[in-house]
């Protein structure tokens, strides 16, 4: 039986805060040669018609541009990462419950999630971090953004838009 971890699941919500969740997923999967996966869960944006029926239609200007910013800064992610487009998984539903599917689903053995993001300022944990810890079946790390984060330094490739 090897420790070592094979394959990692970062779930980013591609919010500022994650610049440094992001960061330490990188290191780790290097650390450990493991393979990496990212998931972003759409839980603000409209699902769009779909073969198997409408659950809100996708039918707003605005709902199609946030659609493609948050492809956009996925795939951005994704490439400063490194990781293959078929390892960048964008889902629509509650992003607990999606990314414990998916790391379940791709054989994942360590969850990355930050100890709050969006949901959670001032709690101890974030939902999310939360409901994964609770619900997964294989290791999580909740990753607790320090104190004064270093802003000078962001992603610049990644989930930040470009300066016009
Ligand atoms: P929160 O529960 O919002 O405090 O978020 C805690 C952490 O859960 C974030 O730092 C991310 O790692 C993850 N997370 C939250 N929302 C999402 C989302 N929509 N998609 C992917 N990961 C998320």
């Amino acid at each position: 039986m090897t420790c070592n971890y094979r394959h990692v699941l970062l779930a980013a919500d591609l919010s500022e805060q994650d610049d440094y969740v992001v960061r330490k997923a990188r290191h780790l999967a290097q650390l450990f040669q493991a393979k990496l996966s990212v998931i972003h869960v759409l839980d603000s944006i409209p699902m769009p018609d779909t073969a198997y029926g409408t659950i809100v239609a996708l039918n707003r200007d605005s709902s199609y541009e946030m659609l493609e910013t948050v492809k956009t800064r996925l795939s951005r992610l994704g490439d400063w990462l490194g990781i293959d487009p078929a390892r960048r998984w964008m889902v629509w539903g509650v992003p607990g419950e999606e990314i414990v599917r998916v790391a379940e689903q791709e054989h994942a053995d360590l969850i990355i999630v930050g100890s709050h993001g969006r949901h959670g300022l001032g709690l101890l944990l974030g939902s999310t971090a939360n409901r994964v810890l609770h619900h997964a079946k294989c290791d999580v790390m909740a990753i607790r953004f320090p104190e004064n984060v270093e802003r000078d330094q962001p992603l610049p490739e990644m989930v930040q838009d470009t300066p016009s």
